[in-house]
């Protein structure tokens, strides 16, 4: 039985605290943050700034160790996707995204997901249950080692971005969620600010408002219905919060502005969603939101009973909703041959019998 405590995932005080209980001085936190975060570090014999002995005492008490890599595929378009495995045996993938000069993680925070989105194939899983801190990060570590990204000046590397929307409903394990993004931001680790973090959301009215406050994040609104009779079918949480209220509480984000608007995620669904008239209605929902809309040909997955809108509908209904002022890319579709693109993500991970859920705050 392995009952090291794995260092990652706790705040710089919680390390500094752990360490002095266990005989170490203080400054050694700092130290440790830098190996792990800045240099990426996977064992206390690469600390070369901590004499051997004292490397061999925290080798016996703590880790570092990252998931296990059960696959890393890469796909010919670039995108890459690694399904990790926790010792628990849970899986989530992970998603990299290069563009020319830059280039977004899509993280995982949760086994899953609760809810159960139509077109979604994450959804169509049970939620096993949420991810720590840790393992969130994780994700972030094992990307920067896959990527041969550590010690690069800052924003030299491709991995400058990262966006909540893999497994999972980020504000649904908002308490993890936010301890990793606040962990991921600090200027002295990884050092990600919330400038190049988007957090996605299918729409947890509740938890917005402190998303904004305390992360400062760019939000990402989980939209694809401008009815909420259709909604209420699409994104079934719509039931709970309809979008009115949804619309509302972006109207008050509070991290929203000009400068950094709020994305309306809305995939094309074949005669669903795609009619002109949606799109105006859209517009005219939008009205008084910094937003910009972010259009997403739905992408397949076995099973499921959608079809994407033609390309000539997609690009008709980004013509209105540009000529409305709102700027409207269409997503372009990634890493679909490595089923990495959005909504494709799904582990094998299933809650056995009779298994507990943990949704809780601190790892059993
Ligand atoms: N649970 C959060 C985060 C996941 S983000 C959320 O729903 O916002 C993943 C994005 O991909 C969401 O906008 C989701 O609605 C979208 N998506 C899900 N399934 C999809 C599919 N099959 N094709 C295209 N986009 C999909
Ligand atoms: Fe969950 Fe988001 Fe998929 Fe909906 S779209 S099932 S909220 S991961």
């Amino acid at each position: 039985m392995n009952n090291k405590i794995n260092l990652i995932g706790l705040t710089r005080e919680e390390l500094a605290g752990l360490l002095v209980q266990n005989g170490f001085e203080k400054y050694r936190a700092g130290q440790i943050w830098q190996w792990m975060y800045v240099k990426g570090a996977t064992d206390f014999a690469q600390m070369t700034s901590i004499a051997k002995p004292q490397q061999q005492r925290l080798s016996e008490l703590f880790t570092l160790a990252r998931p296990h890599i059960a696959k890393d595929l890469v796909s010919f378009d670039k995108t890459r996707k690694w399904l990790l495995e926790f010792p628990d045996k849970n899986r989530v993938e992970t998603v990299f995204i290069p563009e020319e000069d830059r280039g977004a993680l899509c993280v995982s925070s949760q086994v899953g997901c609760t809810l159960s989105c139509s077109f979604c194939h994450t959804g169509t899983m049970k939620l096993v249950r949420n991810l720590t801190a840790g393992e969130i990060i994780a994700q972030t570590l094992v990307a920067r080692d896959g990527l041969g990204e550590w010690g690069k000046a800052r924003d030299s590397g491709l991995f400058t971005n990262i966006v909540m929307m893999g497994m999972g409903e980020p504000l649904y394990n908002y308490d993890q969620v936010s301890r990793a993004l606040t962990i991921i931001m600090d200027g002295e680790g990884i050092a990600i600010s919330k400038r190049r973090i988007t957090l996605s959301t299918s729409g947890v009215v509740p938890m917005i408002k402190r998303c904004g406050e305390e992360l400062g994040v760019n939000l990402a609104i989980s939209l694809h219905a401008v009815r909420d009779e259709l909604r209420d079918e699409l994104v079934p949480l719509n039931k709970k919060y309809p979008i009115a209220e949804l619309l509302q509480a972006c109207r008050d984000y509070p991290a929203a502005s000009n400068a950094r608007r709020i994305t309306f995620e809305y995939v094309m669904l074949k005669g669903v969603n795609d009619s002109d008239a949606d799109a105006h209605e859209l517009c005219r929902l939008l009205k008084g939101i910094h937003a910009k809309v972010n259009l997403i040909p739905w992408n397949p997955w076995p099973g499921a009973k959608y079809e994407t809108s033609s390309n000539n509908r997609i690009h008709a209904f980004a013509k209105i909703v540009n000529d409305a002022g709102y700027s409207s890319p269409v997503r372009a579709t990634r890493g679909q041959d490595i089923l990495a693109a959005c909504g494709q993500l799904k582990s094998d991970s299933e809650r056995k019998k009779g298994e507990k859920v943990w949704l809780g705050q601190t790892p059993p």
